[in-house]
């Protein structure tokens, strides 16, 4: 019998994650998913010869800069849906889909057997990724959305809540992963749920329903965790029947798991537990923290699946993968996923302790694990650039920039006020052309630099060590 999900080597996890990826990238390329098509084309890859992970640097990363500029793809963020037919899922499947479809010809003839080619091809659901330059859609078929559900019953099973639970889910209601989530979550572990926030509803509102559904769990918005306690005091209720509490959206600090613990056994929930769930927002699942009792503050990175995504951690500024447990960009590729996406993905969030496939000390998991801390959006800014407001991500600048350059820095000061943006260059060329089109780029993406500075190998080298931080291509003043 097949190990389950979360007791595979890393070696034979490696085994099939390279399947499941030529598998993936052949159904992006070939059956449709046009901008994922359309990148792999450009660079001359064709999914048939793809080796596997080996080859994974020749595919291209991807993020919005890439997908919504309008030069870069026409086909715009439409592009990243699958345009699926019939004859895509009989030529590009993998051979479970395969089976599946030949046996409902066997069973029920060609109407039922159409249905199943339905399910794997046509996007039904859909959640959406707001950020600069636009919406990203994030698509499922009916059997992604299985997919969802599988992984959201190991996301209820690693922060121990069971069918037997009852959860209520105070994550407003929205396009949002975070909410389709924990949605996918009850839904897959098969637990009754209630979900009572409205988009933009404060939590005194949505915590209502609570007598009504007499909840063992809470899903609740990670920034949210702190007012909890008090909300709760001050509506009267009685939360000794508690048992998990999952914060969602990032993992939460020492501080604030003390202070929930605290409230937790002042009200007599003396055996719950505290989770944290996360992905990032143009991924397809949530990844959950083992459980940890309250009382406890140490926690050990959110757990990845790796038969469903292909976790990377990258430099955010050059966009190479970094050794594990290394700080970096979270980047993932969907894996056995046919709704939609492009491969390589990268979040804009922060891992600040990497990716490590080390056994989990807490519950002996040998999947992926990242974090333990996230930042989501670590690198954008609300800025004033030039005397516009702009949401600023150092990413954009640097995806832009590093095609064209030996060394970079992209610096930004004085956002708050004016607000001016640098480009440090030393050109891979002496052909000024490149230098106009790295400010046009910029300028369509909506940041153009206030100037761009042809530097010398000595003057680079000493800006980039005169920077502090994680990330010295990346400054602020
Ligand atoms: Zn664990």
């Amino acid at each position: 019998m097949a190990r389950p999900w979360d007791q595979v080597s890393p070696k034979d996890y490696r085994r099939s994650q390279d399947t499941l990826l030529r598998q993936s990238l052949l159904q992006m390329q070939l059956a449709h998913v046009p901008t994922a098509r359309a990148r792999l084309q450009a660079v001359g890859l064709d999914a048939r010869n793809f080796k596997g992970l080996e080859e994974l640097n020749k595919v291209p990363t991807a993020t919005r800069a890439e997908v919504l500029d309008p030069v870069r793809n026409p086909e715009g963020a439409r592009g990243l849906i699958l345009q699926g037919t019939a004859e895509g899922v009989r030529r590009f499947s993998d051979r479970a889909t395969l089976r599946r479809v030949a046996a409902a010809r066997l069973l029920g003839g060609e109407d039922v057997q159409a249905l199943a080619i339905e399910a794997a091809s046509r996007p039904i659901h859909q959640h959406v990724a707001f950020g600069p330059g636009g919406p990203i859609p994030i698509a499922y078929t009916r059997d992604d959305l299985d997919l969802f559900a599988r992984a959201g019953a190991r996301l209820a099973t690693l922060t121990g809540i069971d069918r037997e639970d009852r959860l209520l889910n105070l994550i407003p209601f929205g396009p949002t992963l975070d909410f389709w989530g924990v949605f996918y979550m009850a839904h897959g572990v098969g637990m009754s749920a209630v979900h009572t926030r409205r988009e933009g509803g404060d939590i005194v509102r949505a915590l209502a329903a609570f007598d009504a559904s007499r909840p063992t769990a809470i899903a609740i918005p990670a920034d949210e965790v702190q007012e909890f306690p008090e909300a709760a005091r001050n509506a009267g209720l009685d939360l000794s029947e508690i048992n998990t509490v999952l914060a969602v959206g990032r993992s939460l600090t020492k501080a604030e798991r003390e202070q929930l613990g605290e409230a937790l056994v002042s009200a007599g929930a003396t055996e719950a537990r505290i989770g944290a769930a996360y992905g990032p927002a143009e991924g397809r699942l949530l990844w959950g923290e083992c459980a940890i009792p309250v009382g406890k503050t140490e926690t050990f990175g959110f757990h990845t699946y790796p038969d469903l995504e292909f976790v990377e951690v990258l430099a955010p500024d050059t966009g190479t993968p970094l050794p594990e447990q290394t700080p970096g960009e979270i980047t993932v590729t969907p894996l056995g996923f046919r709704g939609g996406g492009v491969p390589r993905w990268r979040s804009g969030d922060l891992a600040l302790g990497g990716i490590t496939t080390q056994a989990c000390p807490n519950c002996g998991r040998t999947v992926p694990r990242v974090g333990p801390s996230v930042r989501r959006n670590a690198w954008q800014r609300r800025a004033r650039l030039n005397g516009r407001a702009v949401r600023f991500d150092f990413r954009y600048a640097a995806v832009s920039t590093v095609p064209r350059a030996l060394e970079f820095q992209v610096e930004l000061v004085d956002a708050d006020q004016e607000g001016k943006l640098f480009v440090y260059i030393r050109p891979r060329t002496e052909d000024p052309t490149l230098l106009i089109d790295l400010f046009e780029e910029l300028e369509r993406w909506g940041t153009p630099p206030s100037q761009i500075v042809v530097a010398g190998e000595v003057e680079l080298r000493q800006r980039l060590d005169a920077t502090e931080g994680l990330f010295r291509r990346f400054a602020e003043r």
